[in-house]
């Protein structure tokens, strides 16, 4: 019985995801201005400018009022029902005082900066630099609409491949060795430094935890209701061009990265959905990523990265940190007891999971087999260090 409703389920989402493309494949409804590739801050100084920021003010806040409206409704939902369902698991106070700080590891300051830095090549790096790099394809999800960008982002030619193949041969082989050479080096650490699409999912991650708002906490139930959405929107990824359709048309990246970079566009299908991914990553950290059709592609190349997490199955303790950590939902990283390599298609690289372990090298994360980032008891204790009265911190 449980098995039948999960396949009506999954043929309801996907019928409703194919219906969306239909719809967003009638109705495009973008209006780009013709690019003259001009190299010019002053764009960035200019009226026009902030008048093309417009469809991004009514993205963040139509993303603001329905973030809002979930947390009183969780809220209603949790004072009314003694049954607490997840949506509403929430503590109705938050607990008073400071949560334990640790140190700031320079593995996550590192990444977080080029993070920002790649964000920025992707948006405005062309506009101010020229574009120097741009029959380089990287595979993130930073619509190449954009046509600013200092180096190009694969995802159009990935969900074109039709149009791939009318290209002179020359620039078929700088996509594909430029495409391929990145996915094959960097796996889905790509996902985790330099994907536009990410940094915007961390930083609604960061405001949520600064707001003190409750998380969604997703169980792996939750992740395997996702995964036929997944792999419904590859096929989508992939093949929709050939059943005359366009990805482009319903993909969030096209709500952000153009408008971003002063090029004028309205705002319908694209524009909602980065209404819901901003939400999802506020609830949930790198929700979208879960879903996300590029990501599992690389996913895919994943064996021959240089990226990888190791883990020292003697010193760990199974205390489940780093699954609770984990924004991908990665449990093998938590009950793997034999193998070392513990990379996954899904990991993108975050670390996270490092930086909860309790237990030294017990995680670690290697580039070129060099380790480049450890798990530390000391760096997790830091954040119970005494106050300067000689309290310590609860
Ligand atoms: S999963 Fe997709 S959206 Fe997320 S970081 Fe990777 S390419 Fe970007
Ligand atoms: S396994 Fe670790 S590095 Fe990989 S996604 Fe999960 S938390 Fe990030
Ligand atoms: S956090 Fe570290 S010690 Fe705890 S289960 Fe994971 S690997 Fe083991």
């Amino acid at each position: 019985m449980k098995s039948k409703r999960k396949i009506i389920i999954t043929i309801a989402v996907c019928l409703g995801l194919a219906a969306l493309a239909y719809f967003a494949w009638l109705f495009p409804f973008y209006q780009f201005e013709s690019n003259d590739f001009e190299t010019s801050l002053q764009k960035l100084m200019s009226w026009e400018y902030i008048k093309t920021l417009v469809p991004l003010f009514i993205i963040a806040g139509l993303a603001a009022a329905g973030i809002v409206l979930v947390i009183i409704l969780r809220k209603i939902l949790a004072k009314n029902s003694r049954k607490k369902t997840r949506f509403a698991d929430v503590r109705t106070s938050i607990p008073k005082g400071r949560a334990p700080k640790q140190k700031p590891a320079l593995f996550m300051a590192v990444r977080w900066i080029i993070m920002i830095a790649f964000a920025f090549i992707m948006i405005w790096g062309g506009l101010i630099f020229g574009l120097k790099m741009s029959s380089m394809s990287i595979p993130v999800l930073s619509c190449p609409w954009n046509t600013e960008q200092m180096t190009e982002s694969s995802c159009y030619y990935l969900a074109h491949l039709n149009e791939l193949f009318e290209l002179p041969w020359y620039s078929i082989i700088a996509f594909v060795v430029s495409t391929f050479g990145f996915t094959i080096l960097l796996g889905r650490a790509i996902c985790g430094f330099l994907c536009p699409m990410g940094l915007i999912q961390d930083i609604m991650d960061r405001i949520r935890r600064r707001s003190k708002a409750e998380g969604i906490k997703m169980n792996e139930k939750m992740y395997g209701a996702l995964t036929p959405i997944k792999w419904c929107l590859v096929i989508i990824f992939i093949g929709l061009c050939f059943a005359g359709g366009n990805f482009c048309n319903f993909c969030p990246a096209v709500a952000t990265s153009p408008i971003l970079a002063g090029i004028s566009t309205s705002l319908y299908v694209s524009g909602f959905i980065m209404v819901l991914v901003l939400m999802g990553g506020f609830f949930k950290r790198r929700a979208f990523c879960t879903v996300c059709p590029l990501g599992t592609i690389m996913g895919f190349f994943h064996r021959f990265s240089l990226f990888r997490i190791k883990k020292d199955c003697q010193s760990c303790t199974e205390c489940g940190a780093c699954y609770e950590a984990c924004p991908m939902g990665i449990k093998t990283i938590y009950t793997e007891r034999g193998k070392t390599d513990v990379t996954t298609e899904s990991c993108i690289m975050c670390g996270e999971c490092i930086k909860c372990c309790p237990e030294d090298n017990a995680l670690s994360m290697t580039f070129a087999g060099k380790k480049i980032y450890t798990s530390s008891r000391k760096k997790i204790m830091s954040g119970y260090a005494p106050d300067k009265n000689g309290r310590e911190e609860k």
